[in-house]
């Protein structure tokens, strides 16, 4: 069983200090490695990182609308059941990637604080900076800002495929992404920039290899890397190649449609056109 000096050991020798803000996403298998589980996994980290930020990913309030824009990867009209057992986005909706336990002990601390987008909410501590303003048009603002805040972030026991801030590489780059809708207080919410498939995130490992830092504890992978690193040679990598990062499976649809967009746009000389928003 991994203890609470391991996890404290291994945040240091990853290069992860106090004032450094971390973004983490934790496979919820890994608290059965941990002696003592998710209360000793967030002692040492928050014993030895001052501002933590977690995803509380909320999907069931997504509603799916009877027509909508093409090339959506959405089929639209057939989910007139889904539709009614959606959820209205509130910042009591538990977390539905696995991660609660976690984030229960986050919201005991004060300064605990929620962000408002309908579907990709971030809870985070004392990082308020980062999380205001998080309305359903911007899905990677709290990543965008704790990129500039120096932070970074942190996979412990997770995939490449849950690293979600690759997903606000592929914004900048301008790769092609979808309209969503979510249920909110204030009625149904266009929640644009909806990232596709995350299957090929692992080939980004390859290239990084020499900026991950990863310790192996038992059998658990724990990475770390910058935000500033991870997206600025992610969005380099997209630009150099277009069709970077898209999974292998030949039925994914969601890749095998962005892959047709990006044949289309080089058709017709397309440059992406982003602020740095
Ligand atoms: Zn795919």
């Amino acid at each position: 069983m991994i203890s609470y000096h391991e996890i404290t050991d291994a945040l240091k020798s990853m290069g992860l200090q106090r004032d450094i803000p971390l973004i983490v996403h934790i496979d919820p298998s890994l608290r059965g490695s941990i002696k003592g589980g998710t209360s000793t996994l967030m002692g040492a980290l928050l014993s030895n990182i001052d501002n933590l930020m977690l995803p509380a990913f909320t999907y069931s309030t997504m509603v799916t609308p009877e027509d909508g824009p093409e090339n959506n990867h959405i089929d639209y009209g057939k989910s007139s059941d889904e539709n009614l057992n959606a959820v209205i986005f509130s910042h009591t909706l538990p977390s539905e990637i696995g991660n609660q336990e976690e984030i229960d002990i986050l919201k005991g601390f004060s300064g605990s604080y929620r962000s408002s987008h309908p579907i990709f909410s971030f809870y985070g501590l004392g990082l308020d900076i980062a999380l205001l303003d998080h309305s359903p048009e911007k899905p990677y603002q709290p990543i965008k800002k704790l990129m500039d805040m120096g932070g970074w972030v942190g996979l412990f026991g997770a995939k490449a495929s849950q690293n979600f801030s690759i997903h606000y590489a592929e914004y900048l780059a301008g790769r092609k992404q979808f309209l969503r809708w979510a249920l909110t207080p204030d009625g149904i919410a266009e929640c644009p920039h909806f990232p596709g498939c995350s299957d090929g995130f692992h080939k980004l490992q390859y290239y990084l290899q020499d900026e991950f830092r990863e310790i192996a504890l038992e059998n658990t992978k724990f990475s770390a890397i910058p935000l500033s690193t991870l997206i600025k040679s992610a969005v380099a990598l997209l630009e150099e190649d277009p069709f970077a990062l898209l999974c292998n499976d030949l039925q994914c649809t969601c890749c095998n449609l962005v892959r047709t967009v990006i044949k289309d746009q080089i058709a017709n000389h397309w440059k992406p056109e982003r602020d740095n928003d």
